[in-house]
This record gives C-alpha cells, sequence and structure tokens, in this order.
C-alpha cells in the first residue's frame, strides 16, 4: 500500500500541524489499508484510467467514494480545491471495498498558533472581531460554509471537516496577552468592540466537553469586563450558564441559537451531530431563563427543505425567550457547493434539483454569488419572499427588538505574564 503525501501549504497561522504527533497525515484512518480499501495517490488521469480499468476489466474502484456513514454529514472526503491530486480506492483483490470505515472517529490535532483574535472588514456581519478556537467542526453540518478553511489547512473539507479537528490549547494564555497589549484598548480606529464567538466553527462542539477552551476563553473576557457574543447549536452551552449569567448582569454577553429546521429527521443528516432541534429550543430557554439575552438564528434557510418552517420556527423561539431573530440564506461557496449537492442525491434524490434550481433563483442564476450585500439573503423574487416572510414572522411574534449594544466601556486589560494563567485559574477543572 503506498500512504499518502503530506500537502505542502503551511498557512501562517498553523505553524505546528506536521510536527504534531497528533496530525496523523501519515496513517490516516479513513483511507488506509489497515481498514480494508487499500488508497494511493494518483492523478486526475490515473483516476479515469482506473476508472476505465474497472469499467474494462474485473478491477473495482468505488464509485466517487460516497457512503453515508452514520453520524456525519458529508458523503464522501473529495478533495479540497488546492490539492493537485486525488485519492482513489481500490479493491486489492480480497474485497476490501466492503471493508471502509463505517464511522470515521475525531482526530485532535495541536494548533500551537500563538495568535486568537482574528479581524473582519465585512459589512455583512456585525462583528470585527473573532475567536475560533477550534478548526473543523464535528456537528458536521452539510452546509457549513466554514468547510473551505480546511482545504486551506490540506486537508478535505468534506469529511475531514468534521473528523479532524484542530483546537488551540493555549488560547486563553494567548488571549491575555493579546488583551494586554496598550494597542488593543488605545487604538483610537479599532476601540474597543464585543469579541464573537462561533462565527467559523462551534464553540461548544463536542471536543469542547474535554478540552475546554471555550469556558477558559469566558473566564478570561469576564475577568476583565470584556463583551462576548457567541453562536452555537450546542447544549454545552448549559454547562457555562454560571459566567455568562454573570457577564449579562453587566451586560456583556449576548447569545444565538443557532436552528435552521425543527424537523428531526431532515436534521439528523443535515446538520448530524448537532443537538436535536427540540433540545436546541430547550437550551434556549434555560439560557433566556437565566437572564442572558437570547436570539434565534435560522441559519440557513433552505429553498424546499426549510423555507416552510419560518413562521413555526419564530413562534416556538419565542414562546421560549428568544428576544430577536435573525437568518442566513443557504451559501454554496467553493467545495461547499459540490458537497451539499452531493448530499441532496443521496438524501434527497426526488428534490435535488428543484433545490437547487430555486438557489439559482435567488443567487442570480448561479449556485453562489459571494458579493458582499448580497451573500447573506440573496437575490430575485424567491429571496424576497423570504425575507418578507421573515420580517412579518418576527413582528408578529415580537422579535424585532434591536439587540442592545453590548458594554465595552467597562474593559480593564488584563496583565500579561506567564503567571497571569495560574492568578485567574485557567486551568482548573480542565479535562484536557
Ligand atoms: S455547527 Fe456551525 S460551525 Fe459547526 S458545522 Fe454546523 S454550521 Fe458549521
Amino acid at each position: 500500500m503506498q500512504q499518502g503525501l503530506i500537502p505542502e501549504r503551511q498557512p501562517e497561522e498553523f505553524t505546528d500541524m506536521r510536527s504534531d504527533p497528533n496530525h496523523r497525515t501519515g496513517d490516516d484512518d479513513l483511507f488506509a489499508g489497515g481498514h480494508g480499501g487499500d488508497a494511493i495517490d494518483v492523478t486526475d488521469d490515473l483516476v479515469a484510467d482506473l476508472r476505465r480499468a474497472a469499467g474494462e476489466t474485473s478491477l473495482r474502484v468505488a464509485p466517487d467514494v460516497r457512503h453515508v456513514h452514520k453520524g456525519r454529514g458529508a458523503v464522501s472526503n473529495r478533495e479540497g480545491r488546492f490539492e493537485s491530486q486525488s485519492r482513489v480506492e481500490i479493491d486489492d483483490g480480497w474485497g476490501s471495498l466492503e471493508d471502509l470505515p463505517a464511522k470515521p472517529a475525531r482526530q485532535e490535532i495541536v494548533d500551537a498558533t500563538r495568535r486568537v483574535i482574528t479581524r473582519n472588514q465585512s459589512p455583512d456581519v456585525p462583528f470585527d472581531r473573532s475567536i475560533n478556537a477550534y478548526r473543523g467542526c464535528e456537528h458536521g453540518c452539510i452546509y457549513c460554509f466554514a468547510r473551505p478553511t480546511h482545504a486551506w489547512l490540506g486537508m478535505s473539507p468534506g469529511l475531514d471537516f468534521e473528523t479532524r479537528i484542530t483546537y488551540k490549547p493555549d488560547a486563553a494564555i494567548c488571549l491575555v496577552n493579546e488583551l494586554a497589549k496598550p494597542a488593543y484598548s488605545n487604538n483610537p480606529t479599532r476601540p474597543v468592540a464585543p469579541i464573537n464567538m462561533g462565527t467559523n466553527t462551534d464553540p461548544y462542539q463536542p471536543i469542547e466537553s474535554t478540552r475546554r477552551i471555550t469556558r477558559q476563553l469566558l473566564e478570561v473576557l469576564s475577568d476583565c469586563n470584556h463583551p462576548v457574543g457567541i453562536t452555537t447549536k450546542g447544549t454545552l452551552i448549559e454547562r457555562d450558564l454560571d459566567i455568562l449569567a454573570s457577564m449579562a448582569s453587566r451586560n456583556l454577553v449576548h447569545v444565538s441559537i443557532s436552528l435552521p429546521t425543527l424537523d428531526h429527521e431532515l436534521s439528523r443528516t443535515l446538520e448530524p451531530r448537532a443537538a436535536a432541534p427540540r433540545r436546541r429550543l430547550k437550551t434556549l430557554r434555560l439560557i433566556a431563563q437565566a437572564g442572558i439575552p437570547v436570539s434565534l438564528l435560522m441559519a440557513p434557510v433552505i429553498p424546499l427543505l426549510t423555507d416552510g418552517e419560518i413562521e413555526k420556527l419564530l413562534k416556538l423561539a419565542a414562546q421560549a425567550g428568544a428576544e430577536s431573530a435573525g437568518y442566513v440564506l443557504l451559501r454554496l461557496p467553493l467545495e461547499v457547493r459540490d458537497l451539499f449537492v452531493e448530499w441532496l442525491q443521496v438524501h434527497h434524490p426526488d428534490k435535488a434539483s428543484h433545490v437547487m434550481q430555486l438557489v439559482r433563483d435567488t443567487r442570480g442564476g448561479r449556485d453562489y454569488q459571494s458579493a458582499w450585500g448580497v451573500r447573506q439573503r440573496g437575490t430575485g423574487d424567491y429571496a424576497d419572499l423570504i425575507a418578507q416572510r421573515f420580517a412579518a414572522g418576527r413582528r408578529r411574534y415580537g422579535l424585532n427588538t434591536r439587540q442592545s449594544r453590548l458594554d465595552c466601556s467597562q474593559f480593564v486589560p488584563p496583565v500579561a505574564a506567564g503567571a497571569t494563567t495560574r492568578q485567574l485559574g485557567l486551568f482548573d477543572g480542565a479535562t484536557g
């Protein structure tokens, strides 16, 4: 058996990945021969040759390597846009294609990046800075537009995105050091503003239950009175209600619960490791009952599959205690488009072409529009109708209040020092 090639790209913020023993590029569980099918690295031409040969001889090649993995969203591990080579599984004569792993396990990979606050200038989002302690997300939502970031890391935006999760063990220490810099609080062009968590990967995905990095970050932010916004699909946020309630009493936190559907069966394949829809509504209720301002985020609205639920979702969210609501129309940038179409063909073959036609209706005839200003809500009659229904529902259920501004004036810079982490007790109770 031949093993995989190590990706050549090494982005600035991902310095130690290959030197980390947890980064098992060479024994990829998904495709290594130890699980049955042999994997070889091949060019696109060779893939075509292999498939041609398979048609002409008894050689068996996995058809596009599509499998429904229980508890996973993507049905393939297709290469990212930067890869010059493809991988294909061939039967080595032992009937081994049938032995491919049914359930790829999570790998945890250290990310030794020293910076944790990421800045953005997008006019589409109401924040200019964010923290993502994890990359990749085990919730595995097939529509997740963070998937293409895994291609940048040399991993697949498909199954790799939801199984090979990077984490920043020193994120809290790095945050202390960044907030302590005079330039952070004395920058006239970028004054102190809320930091958002959950903008790219979910801060309460399963790995957080043992790594506890999100909780450590919240402890830092709470200790120095720094405001934070959180978006999640995870019930694990309930663990941190103590910190969040304390921050809410100082007007320092806002939470958005992301919930695109109430349909349990649809959710099971659409976002396989996120909490069940009704369970997420319960989380929303508990957050509201703890006195923490909370919103519903219907993200994404998927034409034909979920757009019929707008009014019901708004009603139930309002009853659970949400004070506002927002939505994002389905976005299919880069590799997400093919992964989503693949998922549609496997799970909703009867609706696939209709869904994609409606998607194109909202995107000027294409599968995706990336321009600022339209990528969140789309364009055209269908997109306008969704916007009108959402606005009417918000009014009807009292969810049209603007989120109140979090208070940035209380921020007190922490002291940057190695001892600071011990003073703050950052690692008390950490189990990772
Ligand atoms: S929970 Fe959010 S970050 Fe995670 S896969 Fe789903 S959409 Fe992506």
